[in-house]
């Protein structure tokens, strides 16, 4: 994703790239209430985690990094796999 769009990233900034990024959760929620057409919920998934990592590369946040410590095989509040929160 950085060495596709992080120029274009970089000249729309943080705050349009996140507008992009809720548009397009939006998107994908619109898909989901339909839920009719698996294809097109796939590609509004791409099109969400697309955008979250176009974000996370102008923040200079390493996406899995920050995944994988906070989510590495284990609920980060009960620290239970599978979660045992209370709903
Ligand atoms: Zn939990």
């Amino acid at each position: 994703m950085r060495n596709l769009y992080f120029k274009k990233d970089s000249e729309r900034g943080v705050n349009g790239t996140y507008n992009w990024l809720v548009d397009e959760v939006g998107e994908l929620g619109d898909e989901l209430r339909k839920g009719t057409d698996k294809e097109a919920t796939e590609k509004e998934f791409a099109d969400v985690i697309a955008w979250l990592v176009s974000l996370a590369n102008l923040m200079e946040i390493d996406l899995e990094r920050a995944a994988l410590n906070k989510y590495n095989n284990k609920c980060p509040k009960c620290q239970q796999t599978p979660c045992r929160c209370p709903f």
